[in-house]
Formats: structure tokens, sequence, C-alpha cells
């Protein structure tokens, strides 16, 4: 099956095998072109369901990696706005390529570092930070009230600052570890991802 660019419905504008990819995240990692650095699809779903797109509202997606999340949101409702923020310029590029080909081309990416380069784009409904958590504070600042924050953490420095923040505004604080099913010397063993720390907070 194909559907044209632009498709109303938001499918994905390209040839695939199979049925149209739905609408509600997450999609599979390999529906988006990836270097390695992208929110894996069960932790994608998780900050998804917590950034909570409603239709027209503003996502910024914070060290934005393969633009997976701003992508995400932007497919939930046609309405939906999203600038993904990213200081790798081969991955800018990369967002891009991702956006028009999930039939969100509108997606706004900026090539920039965080918190320098945020301070010029329009308020947020909602923030994602995959990356760059030394934004946290300006990203919190920036929020309209109403609005939801999600941010993850693999290291333990980055962990530090969601758990400082935990205890200073409350919210929710979740860490989310993700086993697959592999190949193991001839049998089949589960191969953890790296355990994700999950800060979400609504202002
Ligand atoms: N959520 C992304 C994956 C993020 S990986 C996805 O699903 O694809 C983290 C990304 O943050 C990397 O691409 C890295 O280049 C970027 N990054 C790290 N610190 C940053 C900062 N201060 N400003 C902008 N981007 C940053």
């Amino acid at each position: 099956w194909s559907h044209p660019a632009g498709d109303p419905l938001n499918v994905v504008a390209v040839e695939c095998a199979g049925p149209p990819l739905p609408l509600l995240p997450g999609l599979p990692d390999d529906a988006f072109e990836h270097d390695g650095q992208i929110t894996k699809r069960d932790l994608r779903a998780s900050a998804l369901a917590r950034l909570a797109p409603a239709a027209g509202e503003l996502l910024w997606d914070v060290g934005a990696g393969a633009g997976s999340v701003g992508i995400e949101w932007s497919r939930a409702h046609p309405a939906n706005r999203a600038i993904a923020i990213e200081r790798n310029p081969e991955r800018v590029a990369r967002i891009q390529r991702n956006a028009d080909r999930l039939g969100v081309p509108e997606l706004r990416v900026v090539t920039g570092t965080a918190p320098d380069d945020l301070p010029d784009l329009p308020v947020p409904d909602a923030v994602f930070l995959g990356g760059g958590l030394a934004a946290l504070g300006a990203c919190l600042d920036a929020l309209r009230p109403g609005g939801r924050l999600v941010a993850h953490a693999v290291t333990l420095e980055s962990e530090q600052a969601l758990v400082a923040a935990y205890q200073r505004y409350g919210g929710e604080l979740v860490r989310v570890a993700v086993e697959h099913a592999a190949p193991l010397g001839g049998f089949t063993g589960w191969t953890p991802a790296r355990t994700v720390t999950q800060w979400s907070f609504l202002k």
C-alpha cells in the first residue's frame, strides 16, 4: 500500500509492507532512521502517555536524537506542533528525513544547544528531555502552567538531577527496565536494555 505525502489521516507517506503505521505511540524503533541514539519503543510510549498530547498543542523535544518523540507527538493529531532541538548536525538532518517520511514534514528542527538556544522559541505545552538535562531548569521555567514535562536519564549524573527535581517539585519518578528475548547459546534468554530513570511533572 502507499499514501501520498500530506495525507489528512497523517499516516506514513511511504511504501510499506503490512498495515499502515498506527497513530498511537510507540512505533517500532525501525520505523525511524537512527544511529542507536533513539528513545526505544516501550520508553517512548511511556513518555508520550505522560506528555499527554491534546489537539493543537506544542511540544519541545530537547536533545531530539532521531526525532522520534516529536514525530510521535505530531502524528497524534494533525494540528499538533513540535520543535526538535538537537546540537548534532548529522542528527538534525536525520530528524528532518524521519519527519518527512513519517508524514509530519511540518516538524520544526532547530540546530542548537539547550538551554542556550531555547529562549527564542514559543512557549510549550509539553517538554520532553531526552538529552541535555542541563536544560531542565530552563524548560521548567518555559513550560506554561498546566504543561507537562518528561525527562529521561541513563547516567548517574543525569539521574541525580531528576532525583533532585522530584524531591523539590514532586511529580512521578519511575525506573523502567525492559528486557527482550534473544538468542542465547542455542537457547533464548532475556537481554536487558539500559535501565531508564523517568521523571514526569505537571506544572
Ligand atoms: N529522544 C531521542 C533520543 C535522544 S538521545 C530519540 O528518540 O531519538 C540524546 C540526544 O541529545 C543526542 O542526539 C545528543 O546529541 C542530544 N543532546 C545532548 N545534549 C544536548 C544539548 N545540550 N542540546 C541539544 N542537544 C543535546
